[in-house]
């Protein structure tokens, strides 16, 4: 596959094309290469309130379509991200570094599936009726919340923008759609898509633009009724506090600093496998990643061992190069991050044990990067980093590894490797986390609700639990006297 020649893009309003209200424009870059590929429009706060008309003014008739119809039309989009695969895989590729392998099968499907799924749910937003002592008919309604502003992070783009817009159009809801400054160029593709398919004009609409200008902007603006976050605790904790100052009902995906337990009765293949997986997938840039390794003490050496064999033979390089695991980070800002908790190890008395510099070659390349023995307390084990980076800490007890795991303040992912079947579903219990995978890692299907604790979010996304997040239930009592 080539890298593709990506036009200017412009903004998505009502079913139009328009460049923003300034003419400003966003460049954006191939972080394999750092060349400016193309640009996208500056969106101002005019162009945000354009966005969220065009969305009140399509919302009765996307929420009078009925559930089936709506259901034809999102299977109707899960058909066209198939058919235009090879370009989503390359606008995405490009754009964020990901491996093209990793992005076909991954984003890409995956977006496919969860356009799939809130099809089929489209036609289940059944009421229900209750019985109550007065003579009366009571049932319940289930009704879309209304216009919604959904904002996305820069490393999933076409997933978790996709894990927002299918199940909110499904439930009859309109969107606002503003994706990450840095990788919008997925987001126009898919608004061309979803017209392709069939969405009527203003159900979606997409501004690009920067997250403090145009993003609270749109939390802020009262024609919004719901805000669908995804992004980085700060952000997302000023985010809710301007939705809750409005009442608004908010789903706050934030971030994560997953710990993945091994216990000395895990199968040491399939961990290492889980461990690796864990923190090279999507470069490290990955929310629900496992960049804390805890290993019971027994194995600890053969642990270490086994990762500084393995992962220098992890396939580094060129994104369209079919054969690639790791690319680049997405952007140099995100790369100089990782390159300060690096710094930070080794003065916090870090040993390296494979990785820690940046690759000599143009890009945004880091070397997955394996370091042992921090303490505790290290900000390197504490804090996000969002990078290739995993830190290996051993533990005595169960206890000890459970305290450990709930030990920072997020609390989006959690797993352990283990053959001990009693273990397993007991430790899974104990773990203050979203979801928790056992004996493999980053298991996840549309089917199965996602969504932290803590400082990691609340509200969930997939699964039928997305759905009921972008509805109301109203209660109907009818008299029969
Ligand atoms: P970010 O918080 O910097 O940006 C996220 C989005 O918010 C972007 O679209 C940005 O433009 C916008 N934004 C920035 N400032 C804003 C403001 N003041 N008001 C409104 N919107 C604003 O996050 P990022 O660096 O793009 O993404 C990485 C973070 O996202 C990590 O912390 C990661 O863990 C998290 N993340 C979480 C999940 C999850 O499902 N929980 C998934 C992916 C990423």
């Amino acid at each position: 596959m080539r890298r593709p020649e990506v036009a200017p893009g412009r903004l998505f309003i009502g079913g139009q094309w328009r460049e923003s209200t300034e003419d400003g424009r966003i460049a954006v870059a191939d972080p394999a290469t750092g060349s400016v590929v193309t640009t996208v429009a500056w969106g101002t706060t005019a162009d945000v309130d354009a966005a969220v008309d065009a969305a009140r003014a399509a919302l009765d008739g996307w929420a009078a379509t009925p559930g089936r119809q709506r259901g034809r039309i999102l299977n109707r989009v899960a058909e066209v991200v198939r058919a235009r695969a090879d370009e989503l895989v390359a606008v995405e590729s490009l754009d964020v570094g990901k491996p093209i392998s990793l992005c076909r099968a991954v984003d890409v499907e995956t977006t496919a599936e969860q356009y799939e799924y809130y099809a089929a749910l489209a036609q289940t937003l059944d009421g229900a009726t209750r019985q109550i002592p007065i003579p009366s008919h009571a049932y319940t309604r289930r009704e879309p919340i209304g216009v919604v502003a959904a904002i996305t992070p820069f490393n999933f783009p076409l997933i978790l923008s996709s894990s927002k817009i299918a199940p909110a159009l499904a439930a009859g809801n309109t969107v606002v759609h503003k994706p990450a400054e840095d990788t919008p160029l997925s987001a126009l593709l898919m608004a061309e898509i979803l017209a392709e398919a069939g969405v009527p004009a203003g159900v979606v609409n997409v501004v690009t633009g920067y997250g403090a200008e145009i993003g609270e902007h749109l939390i802020r603006h009262p024609g919004v009724d719901k805000v669908a976050f995804t992004g980085s605790t700060t952000v997302g904790r000023q985010a809710a506090s301007i939705a809750g100052s409005q009442l608004k009902p908010v789903t706050m995906e934030l971030g994560g600093n997953a710990a993945n337990i091994i216990f000395e009765d895990a199968d040491l293949e399939k961990a290492i496998g889980a461990a690796i997986k864990g923190f090279v997938f999507n470069t490290g840039q990955f929310c629900m990643g496992g960049p804390r390794l805890l290993v019971a003490s027994p194995l600890y050496d053969a642990v270490l061992g086994a990762l500084a064999e393995a992962v220098p033979h992890v396939p580094l390089g060129d994104p369209f190069d079919p054969a690639t695991v790791i690319g680049p980070m997405a952007a140099e800002r995100h790369l100089s991050k990782v390159e300060r908790y690096v710094a930070q190890a080794k003065a916090d008395g870090g040993r390296i044990v494979t990785g820690g510099h940046r690759v000599d070659r143009k890009g945004c390349y880091f070397e997955p990067t394996v370091i042992a023995d921090l303490p505790d307390n290290s900000s390197v084990v504490r804090e996000e980093i969002f990078g290739p980076v995993l830190t290996v800490q051993r533990f005595d007890t169960e206890d000890e590894a459970v305290a450990m795991a709930n030990s920072t303040p997020y609390g989006l992912a959690a797993g352990l490797q283990t053959e001990n079947l009693a273990r397993a579903h007991r430790v899974a219990a104990r773990l203050q986390a979203g979801i928790v995978w056992i004996n493999d890692w980053a298991m996840l299907d549309p089917a199965i609700p996602f969504g932290g604790v803590k400082d990691s979010g609340y509200g969930r996304e997939y699964g039928p639990e997305a759905l009921a997040g972008y509805t109301r239930t109203k209660s109907v009592v009818v008299s029969l006297a």
